[in-house]
């Protein structure tokens, strides 16, 4: 089965709610498309005006993070329960900047992948290594590390709707893309790795995404390898030409 391309965006801490429905309205036209899916995750607080402001297109709307209890006394979390009730499909976890702001481990990126897929929310799992990482040619060793600890216990009928995005944490934000074949090569290592754990059929259907400073530039080179069916895309999905990246074969 060919995987569809899927076109993320994650606004990060950027767009108040009426913010969030105006720019909506407005890129929305720009960003239909029959052949990619469109994903926009948004601050939970903007979760039920972009919902409201994508009704009726083929626009979905994502969190950017969940907690991976069920509810209770953690205060200022989010739970999978609430994303869902406000109309999230997807939710980001492991972001880079969670992991490094607020301590995110590959162990409660684990139990948030569960808990999403509990609550038929998309589970999109970030993994990235940094520069020195890269320098010290542990590149594969890292994300082979993240991707199979966030993975832990999931089953393979469960993984085919994880995304998986790899993301260099040193393209990020920095106008640094990596080189397609740079980021086709950890793209297929993971692929790889989703076939020793659960054979080649599972392996196929998984998405990988690729994030780090795509545009409307360098999405089509991106796009077109064999084992990346998307991106992750933090800056460039807050303007109507984050249009150009979901139409990027036009
Ligand atoms: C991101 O935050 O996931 C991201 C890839 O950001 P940017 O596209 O701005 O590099």
């Amino acid at each position: 089965m060919a995987r569809r391309i899927l076109a993320a965006g994650n606004w990060k801490m950027n767009k108040t709610p009426s913010e969030t429905k105006a720019l909506i309205a407005e890129m929305a036209p720009a960003v239909a498309s029959d052949e990619v899916d469109v994903l926009l995750c948004v601050p939970a607080i903007d979760i039920p005006a972009a919902v409201e402001a994508a009704k009726g297109t083929n626009i979905a709307i994502g969190g950017e993070n969940l907690y991976f209890e069920e509810s209770g006394a953690y205060t200022g979390e989010i739970s999978a329960e609430m994303l869902v009730d406000a109309g999230a499909t997807y939710v980001i976890m492991g972001h880079s900047e969670r992991r490094d702001y607020f301590g995110e481990t590959d162990e409660d990126v684990n139990k948030k992948v569960i808990k999403a897929l509990e609550h038929n929310l998309v589970p999109v799992m970030c993994c990235g290594e940094s520069l020195t990482q890269r320098e010290q040619g542990i590149t594969m060793d890292w994300i082979r590390q993240q991707v199979k600890i966030g993975l832990l216990n999931v089953s393979a009928e469960d993984v085919k709707k994880v995304v998986i995005a790899y993301e260099p944490i040193w393209a990020i934000g920095t106008g640094k893309t990596a080189t397609a074949d740079q980021a086709e090569e950890v793209c297929k290592g993971i692929r790889d790795l989703l076939r020793e754990l659960y054979g080649d059929a599972v392996a196929e259907e998984v998405r990988v995404l690729y994030g780090g400073s795509v545009n409307p530039g360098n999405a089509a080179e991106l796009f077109a390898k064999e084992d990346i069916d998307g991106g992750l895309v933090g800056g460039a999905s807050l303007k109507t030409s984050f249009g150009e990246i979901v139409n990027y074969n036009k």
